[in-house]
């Protein structure tokens, strides 16, 4: 018998439902690697970073936390802020510090409509629509660039800038990312999302960019759109949509829009990817630490299991990822749900029946 392929990943629970939801998506990836009959495994090494951990030592991370997690194959985290910590230290102090030094500038975003999941868009063929955003994570608007108490500009009163960066680098990359991620489409398509009417530097060169990059692939259909106008779009005419690339704000957005028009917050899956491979790439849902429900069994896993499915196939295992898949629609079409998709299921008996969905 050959040894089975190992992986090892770093998990990060984090706050609030972050520890609930990467819990589940554990045991879901633990008993994936029983059923399959020693081909692979999964190591397992858990961090305690997060906010509780800042209260205690002042640090929202281990001074040699990224040196302790660079050699990890993966890194699996739940969410991070708490009331408690002023949110621009907690995401800067942890998920946006691990995001920038191991240069995870992808961020991927799949928008997928559930069977069982009533969508607030309603229509006929709500479990055909399935888009994904990509997010450049490097730059844009949340480069950091700016200050505050920039004296005497105003009228009176303090003044603070804000600036947004756009490097040609960046903007090619994110693009050539989303241009090869849709021609592993079935639709190949791309729609490219600025604000380049009233933006008319950054954004404008994210254009220039994106019709010199769609030149060099003519297989695939392009767009480009407003953000307001997309906003609108995801709404009434989002089977019109494959991959949808945009900037570090405007994906934020969109993606959050995304998420809620197939049923709820709790369902996104999101990968950071460094498409390199020189550094882990990171594997969380879309939600935050959700503190309103935080520590009461509500919180929904699919978002968190989906994010375990772009783990998979960031491994290599794209079959793995189908079986979690297949798992996660069986549970909703079976309805069971957690509160926020309209049922009265624990995040654990979803846990249970994505477990039992793998060997069905
Ligand atoms: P962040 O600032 O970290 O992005 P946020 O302010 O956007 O956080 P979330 O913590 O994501 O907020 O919560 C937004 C809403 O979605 C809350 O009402 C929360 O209860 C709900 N929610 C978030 N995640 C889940 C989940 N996994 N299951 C059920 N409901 C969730
Ligand atoms: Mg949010």
């Amino acid at each position: 018998m050959t040894a089975p392929r190992m992986f090892r990943i770093a998990a990060i629970p984090a706050d609030g439902v972050g520890k609930e939801v990467v819990a589940a998506g554990r045991a879901v990836l633990d008993a994936l690697a029983e059923g399959s009959a020693g081909a692979f495994a999964f190591e397992w090494e858990e961090f305690p970073w997060g906010c509780e951990f800042y209260e205690r030592t002042g640090r929202m991370i281990d001074d040699d936390g990224l040196d302790r997690l660079k050699d990890f194959d993966a890194i699996y985290f739940g969410a991070v802020g708490w009331p408690t910590v002023p949110d621009h230290i907690s995401l800067w102090g942890l998920r946006l510090k691990i995001c920038q030094n191991f240069d995870q500038w992808a961020n991927v975003r799949p928008v997928q409509f559930l069977p069982g999941i009533t969508s607030p868009l309603r229509k006929a063929d709500d479990t055909e629509l399935d888009w994904v955003v990509v997010r450049e994570n490097s730059e844009g608007e949340y480069a950091g660039l700016g200050g505050r108490n920039l004296s005497g500009r105003g009228p009176g009163g303090e003044v603070a800038v804000q600036s947004a960066l756009f490097t040609e680098v960046g903007c090619e990359r994110i693009m050539r990312f989303a241009f090869d991620l849709a021609r592993t489409r079935a639709r190949r398509k791309v729609s490219s999302v600025t604000k380049s009417n009233a933006q008319q530097y950054g954004m404008v060169l994210w254009d220039d960019v994106f019709k010199r990059v769609a030149a060099d692939y003519p297989d695939v259909e392009t767009e480009s759109v407003l953000v307001d106008a997309m906003s609108a779009k995801f709404v009434l005419h989002p089977e019109d949509l494959s991959v949808v690339v945009a900037s570090n704000l405007n994906a934020d957005i969109l993606s959050d829009l995304g998420s809620a028009l197939a049923g709820s917050l709790g369902l996104a899956a999101s990968a950071n990817l460094n498409p390199k491979r020189r550094f882990p790439s990171m594997f969380e849902p879309v939600h935050g630490s959700a503190p309103d429900i935080a520590g009461q069994g509500l919180a929904n896993p699919i978002g968190a299991v989906g994010s375990a499915a772009l783990m998979l196939e960031h491994f290599g295992l794209p079959d793995q990822a189908a079986r979690l898949h297949k798992a996660i629609e069986a549970t909703t079409a079976a309805g069971i749900l957690t509160r926020d998709v309209g049922g009265s299921a624990s995040t654990e008996d979803v846990t249970k029946a994505l477990i039992d969905g793998l060997n069905a």
